[in-house]
């Protein structure tokens, strides 16, 4: 049976951008986060992100209408009896996933699929936790969903075939290009970028360049957008540094040891863009 309906925990950065693509695919929503003031705020950026499309005339105010017309808010989880696909986009935080994931399970039909967004808890252990295993998957969108084309679908170890499929299938009609992944810490795109921006640390302590130098050799030389050192001041160097601490963790691997240099902005409260100061000065 072709999804009709989506489910989505969290109405936050991820919780509404994955709810304005399924809208604008036709796809009804319902939209759940704590409060009404969380969910208002996620249908207004909803709204004014749809808004700046038909700026760039790429929608037209009646496209906008009938995508907000396809998403319900809610506080309420009975609400989900809709819902043939729920994705979870709360909060990073294990135990409180594992509470929503339990409380799902209670409330959705036994065929219902269980997608989570988390950037970093392990698909398998998540999946552990619920009734439906081989019916649970990772879907890791990217920031700003509207904007990026990549969708990671991560196979824990007990999902099934026919789970992943559903949820490649889903992720095209989103109009995404997904990649499937076996689970393990950071993924595919994080676990080989954060590394990188770490190097780029230990590149820049060892002062084997300036931090401008290193950032325009990442762009000239191997065409990224942004260099590695700005890409860290954007994402935040404590985000980075809690992502290297994981892998080190994880892994056991002292190649995953985070630059001394990373640990001291951090500890200076240099987080990047977010305070005004990380490797460079806002
Ligand atoms: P966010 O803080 O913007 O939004 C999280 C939302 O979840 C909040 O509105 C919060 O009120 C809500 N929430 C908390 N408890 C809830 C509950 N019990 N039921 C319903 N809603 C609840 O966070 P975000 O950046 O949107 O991240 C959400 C998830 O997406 C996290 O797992 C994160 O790791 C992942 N993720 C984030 C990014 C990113 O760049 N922000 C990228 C990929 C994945």
């Amino acid at each position: 049976m072709s999804i009709q309906t989506v489910g989505i925990i969290g109405a936050g950065t991820m919780g509404n951008g994955i709810a304005q693509v399924c809208a604008q695919a036709g796809i009804g929503v319902v939209m759940i986060d704590i409060n009404e003031a969380a969910v208002a705020k996620g249908v207004a950026t909803i709204a004014g992100s749809l808004d700046r499309l038909i700026k760039k005339d790429k929608l037209t105010a009646g496209q906008k209408d009938a995508a907000l017309a396809l998403i319900k808010g809610s506080t309420n989880y009975e609400d989900l009896h809709a819902a043939q696909f729920v994705i979870e986009a709360a909060t990073e935080n294990e135990a409180l996933k594992i509470r929503i994931l339990n409380q799902l399970d209670t409330l959705l039909a036994p065929e219902v699929i269980v997608a989570t967004n988390t950037s970093s808890i392990s698909i398998t252990q998540l999946a552990a936790t619920t009734k439906r295993a081989d019916r649970f998957i990772g879907m890791h969108f990217f920031n700003p969903v509207p904007m990026m084309a990549l969708v990671e679908i991560i196979r824990g170890l007990q999902t099934s075939d026919e789970t992943h499929d559903r949820v490649k299938d889903l992720a095209q009609r989103l109009g995404k290009s997904p990649i499937t992944v076996r689970n393990a810490p950071g993924f595919v795109v994080n676990r080989i970028l954060i590394p990188m921006i770490n190097e780029a640390f230990f590149v820049f302590a060892e002062g084997l360049a300036t931090p401008e130098d290193i950032d325009a050799g990442m762009k000239l030389g191997c065409n990224q957008p942004i260099g590695p050192l700005a890409l860290a001041d954007m994402i935040g160097l404590d985000v980075c540094l809690a992502v290297m601490d994981v892998y080190f963790k994880e892994f056991s691997d002292s190649k995953y040891r985070p630059c001394p240099l990373l640990k001291e902005y951090v500890a200076a409260g240099r987080l990047g863009r977010k305070t005004g100061r990380g490797v460079y000065t806002y």
